[in-house]
């Protein structure tokens, strides 16, 4: 699961005159919890659950969880209860959220700016095989999840992880999940900036913080000083993206407001440039404007993404400044466009000290404990103590020596991990889907790992760049909307007039400067079972006709 599901929302209801309670916004003085989410985080801080999973819940079992927390704050230490086997996802939308819910859960732990050292991961690899059936998905937000996991075990998971510094605290809920950063911040070459500091200040300052552990929903954030644009900016609700001020040198450029899910929108630059020592205060003043002015009446309007599109850049700067800065911010200039479409950083490439660092591919972000023991192992053998994960479900293995390239790639080959992938295992991702998510229609992980087989097979000279994204349902946590081809799950029928799996079809969508969302095809639905031949079809044709420097998304 890449972002916390979100049950498709009911539709707006109309506002009787005279009976609107305004949006539930903190700062217009609307205190009074207008829906039973806002109930549950006022009767008890979503932070204060861990207390009852130690004493409680992990010593007198499942059915001992008070339903608030089960379905509510658990979410505030990155568990969630994943979905019972044997549902078809023709039941999702039926059923009661008890009937999905088995006894186990997901636990995501978080990866602020991807950074781990080998002896992380190796414990990260070590609990999976312990405690989680072997289970550990990379996600496109560089994080790590687990399944099967028991109440009876999470504390001496947290224990394990805390002990190496990781932690699962505010990775899911309606919190300041993790920061986002560039993966080879730091490392890479052709840096404009480090954002590193500001990634570590913000996390010291904010996460498990009380004065920001009750938001209006999820507060997504990103930080980047790569000139690649390697975070996904343009779909956080805030991101400072490196750019070369004419005047004052490197820094940030400010965005506000982006979002997929079911109503997704770009975020809009405030026109702002922050340096590197300012971000933490600067990120301090738009998470509060979110607290204050966000929506609380209803979930599907409580994103920051509404309130930009209410308000537009200009009057958030405004406040920002005014109210939360007390000082006026530098006007900047826009990021530039990145030389190479790929953001992803697979392959070996030369650091700043004159080491090198090598991406590579699993399949749709899944590897398992196993395997992640195996990279630290083959990483340390090879000279290095650190690894990044990526927001295209990549890792990275960082500091190696030329002469030690070769057989780390080759180590890394013979586990699958290709560091040299054909542009559909590069650029396939999946959600978790039907495996393990209550709201999943149609499966995922398998159909997106056996379409790269299939394509591979029936396109061996495709060399393009081409991002094909799958989702188990209509939200949007494989990042739908801004892949070349986007794949919805839904049920749809078949030529005999049978519902069976599919998928809404989405063209052409991007990230980058030229971010935009792809086309639903009007009327496009696929089987799961045509999509193969469906996406043979588009890209022979794309490869026949395309002239020369056309993208996909063009
Ligand atoms: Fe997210 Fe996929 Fe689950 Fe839908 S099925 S909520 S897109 S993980």
């Amino acid at each position: 699961m890449a972002a916390t599901p979100e049950k498709p929302a009911p539709a707006t209801p109309r506002r009787k005159p005279g009976r609107h309670r305004g949006e539930g916004q903190w700062a217009r003085g609307h205190f009074t919890p207008l829906n039973g989410n806002e109930q549950f985080k006022k009767d008890d801080d979503g932070l204060n659950v861990r207390t009852r999973i130690e004493t409680i819940y992990s010593k007198a079992g499942f059915d001992s969880i008070d339903p608030n927390d089960l379905r509510g704050r658990m979410r505030w230490w990155g568990l969630y209860t994943q979905r019972r086997p044997g549902i078809d996802g023709g039941k999702t939308a039926v059923l009661e959220p008890e009937e999905l819910d088995d006894e186990f859960f997901m636990l995501r732990v978080r990866i602020d700016g991807g950074r781990l050292t080998t002896r992380q991961l190796r414990v990260i690899g070590e609990i999976s095989q312990e405690f989680a059936r072997g289970t550990a998905d990379i996600t496109d937000r560089q994080n790590i999840q687990y399944h099967w996991i028991r109440i009876e075990d999470v504390p001496e998971i947290w224990r394990r992880l805390e002990e190496v510094g990781l932690s699962t605290t505010e990775a899911c809920g309606d919190t300041p999940r993790v920061i986002i950063g560039s993966p080879v911040a730091g490392i890479a070459e052709d840096e404009i900036v480090d954002g590193t500091p500001a990634v570590e200040e913000i996390h010291r300052r904010i996460i498990g913080n009380k004065d920001f552990s009750n938001l209006p929903r999820k507060f997504k954030s990103a930080i980047s000083g790569s000139p690649l644009l390697d975070v996904a900016h343009e779909i956080n609700d805030v991101a400072f993206v490196g750019v070369e001020h004419p005047e004052h040198g490197p820094g940030f450029d400010l965005w506000v407001g982006g979002g997929l899910s079911t109503n997704p929108k770009i975020g809009v630059r405030l026109g702002a440039w922050v340096p590197l020592d300012e971000v933490p205060d600067v990120f301090t003043g738009v998470i509060s404007i979110f607290r204050d002015y966000g929506y609380r009446r209803l979930r599907n309007r409580a994103r920051l993404k509404f309130l930009v599109a209410d308000w537009g850049a200009e009057k958030f700067r405004q406040v920002l400044e005014d109210e939360y800065l007390k000082r006026e911010l530098v006007d900047g200039p826009a990021p530039a466009q990145p030389v190479q479409q790929w953001r992803d950083h697979v392959g070996v490439h030369r650091q700043k000290d004159g080491r090198f660092y090598v991406g590579f591919a699993p399949r749709v972000g899944r590897v398992d404990g196993a395997t992640l023991t195996k990279i630290a192992e083959v990483a340390e053998a090879h000279g290095s103590g650190r690894v990044r994960t990526t927001v295209e479900q990549k890792m990275i293995v960082l500091d190696v020596e030329e002469a030690q390239v070769p057989s780390l790639v080759a180590a890394l080959e013979s586990l699958d991990l290709r560091v040299n992938p054909s542009p559909f295992r590069r650029g396939t991702m999946a959600c978790t889907g039907i495996e393990f998510c209550k709201l999943a229609i149609v499966e995922t992980k398998a159909r997106g790992s056996s379409l790269i087989d299939e394509l591979e097979r029936r396109l061996p000279d495709f060399d393009e760049p081409i991002t094909i994204n799958l989702n188990g349902c209509p939200n949007a946590c494989a990042r739908i909307q801004v892949a070349d081809i986007g794949l919805k799950g839904q049920l749809v029928l078949d030529d005999e007039g049978r519902q069976v799996e599919g998928y809404q079809v989405h063209l052409g969508g991007a990230l980058g400067l030229e971010a935009g969302f792809g086309r639903k095809v009007r009327g496009l639905k696929v089987t799961s079972a045509e999509l193969p031949d469906y996406i043979e079809r588009v890209l022979a044709r794309y490869q026949a006709e395309r002239e020369d420097g056309e993208r996909f998304a063009t």
